[in-house]
């Protein structure tokens, strides 16, 4: 089955204490539905201006993304800067120039439109919910948010968490969301303002999942190099909802939804490996089946002589 995904399509320039590149291909949509295309189709939402690269397009139908849903439209793409400090984890945004985001309003081809699985990868939440009211029966809805729409668009944000399967967002937001410091009482507080079940994202130390009535805890790879966090979140979003598109499951449990998570931490782990999609541009299923291995492995504390 396919996995539906909206988010932003950007030209980003990122900077770490050691390398700075500028104007490559980023975005939260950019990022998700690569990562989610190595376990399903993709009906890829967006807009892009005149500067971006045709390229890109010739590559997204290389990895089975469909681009009917992304718009080239007057004016420059979406562009994001950011800095990273020394320990790679704290970053600052240092420019956002909206362009052709400032009056998107995504219209969906109506083959578009009954896409079992919807990932909302982070943009406005306003603007997710015009997506999600022209889907027809979604089967699984996932969306990712940011602290940004936490702090000025908190409104448009409850109003969607009712609608969501599964929200993901990272530790900061998810204290911040709830005004808890506890993660464990965070997490459980976020289900009760709507969405069944509740991913957060821990950076390099891994994830947790809460469900009705489960809760999981998974680590990060660990990996000795990062070379550039930026994208991380969104290409654990994508892997995790193209791999619960892939299956095809009749039920998504929380079974399924473990599997997910360990799958979108896989493929993080392979994002933040080279700047931009460069990693993901050349990875493998084989790598991907090899390091869900080891993380198999790795979580295993009673190890049989
Ligand atoms: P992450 O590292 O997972 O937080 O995602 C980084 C990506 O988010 C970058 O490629 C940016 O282009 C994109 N991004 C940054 N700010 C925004 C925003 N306000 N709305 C949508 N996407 C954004």
């Amino acid at each position: 089955m396919s996995v539906l995904v909206v988010g932003s399509i950007a030209l980003d320039t990122v900077k770490t204490p050691v390398e700075e590149h500028a104007d490559q291909l980023g975005g939260s949509a950019s990022y998700a539905a690569v990562g989610a295309s190595f376990f399903s189709p993709v009906n890829l939402v967006g807009v892009v201006g005149e500067d971006f690269p045709e390229s890109e397009f010739a590559f997204w139908k290389s990895r089975k993304i469909d681009p009917g849903g992304v718009q080239r439209a007057p004016g420059k793409t979406f562009r994001w800067s950011g800095e990273y400090a020394w320990d790679l984890n704290t970053r600052e945004t240092r420019s956002v120039a909206l362009n052709v985001f400032e009056d998107f309003r995504p219209q969906l081809p109506e083959y578009f439109r009954d896409t079992q699985f919807v990932l909302l990868a982070n943009i406005a939440p306003s603007l997710q919910a015009h997506v999600l009211n022209q889907m027809r029966r979604p089967r699984f809805v996932i969306a990712d948010t940011m602290d940004l729409w936490i702090q000025t668009t908190r409104k448009d944000l409850d109003a969607l968490l009712p609608r969501l399967d599964l929200l993901i967002l990272n530790e900061s937001e998810a204290r911040e969301i709830t005004g808890d410091t506890s993660l464990i009482r965070a997490g459980r507080a976020i289900r009760r303002m709507g969405p069944k079940y509740v991913a957060v994202k821990k950076g390099e130390h891994g994830a947790l999942l809460f469900g009705p009535d489960d809760f999981f805890s998974c680590g990060a790879y660990p990996l000795e190099d990062i070379r550039d966090p930026t994208g991380a979140g969104d290409t654990f979003a994508g892997g995790l909802a193209g791999y619960l598109a892939g299956q095809g499951a009749k039920q998504i449990d929380f079974a399924w939804l473990r599997r997910a998570v360990i799958f979108g931490s896989v493929l993080a782990s392979f994002c933040v490996e080279a700047f931009s999609l460069n990693r993901l541009r050349c990875l493998t299923s084989k790598e991907i089946e090899e390091r869900y291995e080891m993380f198999r492995v790795m979580s295993q504390f009673e190890v049989l002589p």
